[in-house]
């Protein structure tokens, strides 16, 4: 028994059919959408498009919930922290798991960044652990994204990554980390000009595991021959690359210009230029989608905090986190998926409905995961918000059916 035995989503047979009205995010039709356990029963329309509610006004808004494949942690709950026991990441990962369906995102991928053989074989265990352990985390949790070791080590590509530990792809190694998943590992970001790469990328593809190109400093030509190997993405393009890049060609355009790799982006308002989130949209078209790769500190209130990694570190009222003694520097990214979606709108002035797409449909369909949407027979993961100027003020998620957040 673990203490997170009291989710009842999809045995609750006492529960009556919870009915919500509110506008789809999406159509702008006035819907009723009736619950029954763990999925939508029925959806009604109210009304045509015509009656559509003007931005802002305050309404309820109904979208399906988030899916986000980059996410490190949320509300203090760190999955990659190092010196902690696997009891201590277990309980993490159930907690994580909440904080984040909590902000609306109700499925994610958590990922595993660059560490030691053994800090990555406890978390990938301790997520499994988790998981076996209760339903509610299992549900959130459609994966693993392993986001290193096996990244380029240059200052620039590298990140954050710690030097110490990057190194060139490995099979035997990668092959004890997803057996000690539970075969949960389904994407992993890598630097295709590292040695065995390019076999390392056929063998995940040949097993069904996303190859993702990302903090690299691969030429056109070692791009070029990772989508040939099977890559199917590029991990936050954009970021994770020299500051200073030759002007053409570039690994950011050689993978901008191929039609084949989808595309993460961060649109969190720091890390990447409206402009250039602009391009990426009209360049991927229906393959960007948006993660938060959201640090530990996201969902927190503004403030200075101290970092293992980083030291001290400064969360400002705007979520961008950056290095307290060096502000010019980004420490990592703070917003929810939902939050990022709001911005995504803002800064590039694409429909809400297609800024909640990247972060919803798109990454199912990338990630090979079922996805209904809002139609009767869907599996009832739901956001309720209300729109205003400053962003999103989420109501209420719906888990399986479950509610989520106490109500206001
Ligand atoms: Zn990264």
């Amino acid at each position: 028994m673990s203490a997170y035995d009291g989710y009842g989503g999809g045995t609750s047979a006492m529960a009556e059919p919870v009915r919500i009205h509110a506008r789809d995010a999406f159509s702008g039709l006035r819907l009723t959408i009736t619950i029954d356990g763990p999925a939508i029963r029925d959806v009604r329309s109210a009304e045509d498009a015509a009656g559509r509610a003007e931005e802002g006004s305050g309404e309820l808004w109904v979208a399906p919930g988030l899916i986000d494949l980059q996410i490190n942690g949320f509300q203090g709950h760190d999955l990659n922290a190092s010196g902690v026991k696997l009891e201590e990441r277990v309980v993490t990962v159930h907690r994580l798991a909440r904080a984040i369906a909590g902000s609306g995102t109700t499925r994610c991928y958590p990922t595993v960044i660059t560490a030691s053989s053994r800090q990555i074989m406890d978390i990938v265990t301790a997520v499994r652990i988790a998981c076996e352990q209760d339903r509610f985390t299992d549900s959130v949790i459609a994966g693993i994204h392993l986001e290193g070791p096996y990244l380029s080590e240059q200052d620039g590509p590298r990140g954050a990554h710690p030097k110490r530990w990057i190194r060139d792809p490995d099979w035997a190694e990668f092959a004890r980390w997803r057996e000690a998943s539970g075969d949960r590992i389904r994407l992993v970001t890598l630097a295709p000009e590292r040695d065995g790469a390019l076999l390392f990328i056929r063998r995940l593809c040949g097993e069904g595991i996303i190859a993702s190109i990302g903090h690299t400093a691969a030429g056109p030509e070692e791009i070029e021959a990772a989508v040939k190997a099977g890559a199917r993405m590029s991990t936050h393009l954009g970021n994770g690359a020299h500051p200073l890049l030759p002007r053409h060609p570039n690994c950011i355009w050689s993978q901008l210009g191929e039609d084949r790799l989808w595309a993460s982006a961060i649109a969190d308002g720091h890390h990447l230029h409206p402009s250039v989130l602009k391009v990426f949209r009209a360049a991927k078209r229906e393959k960007l989608v948006l993660v938060s790769d959201a640090v530990h500190l996201a969902g927190l209130a503004p403030g200075t905090y101290t970092t293992h990694v980083g030291g001290k570190v400064e969360l400002l009222p705007s979520r961008r986190l950056q290095m307290a003694d060096q502000p010019a520097l980004l420490a990592g990214a703070a917003l929810s998926l939902l939050e990022c979606v709001h911005e995504m709108a803002r800064l590039t002035d694409c429909p809400l409905a297609e800024a909640l797409d990247m972060a919803s449909a798109r990454p199912a369909k990338l990630a090979g995961l079922a996805f209904d949407g809002l139609k009767p027979g869907a599996e009832a993961d739901l956001i309720l918000f209300r729109r205003g100027s400053a962003g999103f003020s989420l109501q209420q998620v719906y888990k399986r059916g479950v509610p989520l957040l106490a109500k206001t």
